[in-house]
Order: C-alpha cells, then sequence, then structure tokens
C-alpha cells in the first residue's frame, strides 16, 4: 500500500528502506514492479515483496530486459 516501508537489498547485501508510491508494470519486461521513494527523495522500481517484512529487490537487479 502506498506509504509502506520496504526494505530493499541491495546485490552488496546492503538493507535500506524505502516508501512505496505506486504499482506499475516495467515498461521493458511488463512485470508487476511497486514504484518507491528513498529517503534522499529518488525514485526506484522494486519488485514486489513476496512476504511483507522480508526484504526485496531493485527491478532494476531482476529485469531480464534492463532498461538503463
Ligand atoms: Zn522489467
Amino acid at each position: 500500500m502506498k506509504g509502506d516501508q520496504i526494505i530493499v537489498k541491495t546485490d552488496r547485501d546492503f538493507e535500506f528502506y524505502v516508501t512505496e508510491d505506486n504499482q506499475a508494470e516495467c515498461r521493458s519486461c511488463g512485470s508487476p514492479v511497486l514504484w518507491c521513494t528513498t529517503r534522499k527523495g529518488k525514485k526506484m522500481p522494486v519488485d514486489p515483496p513476496t512476504i511483507p517484512e522480508v526484504a526485496t529487490t531493485s527491478h532494476f537487479a531482476t529485469c531480464p530486459q534492463a532498461e538503463e
């Protein structure tokens, strides 16, 4: 839900919180993603957590068609 805190884990095993903003679909691969805002105000898409309170990952890390 919008405003929820989501834990994101990086490929270096560093974890940080982001705030959920809105649900969308990745424009490259069509997977559902959650757009979130970091504490620095930066927007990033993450994979929807399968279990609440468990860390997820940036969708940039898992997208089969990374769009960077
Ligand atoms: Zn994608």
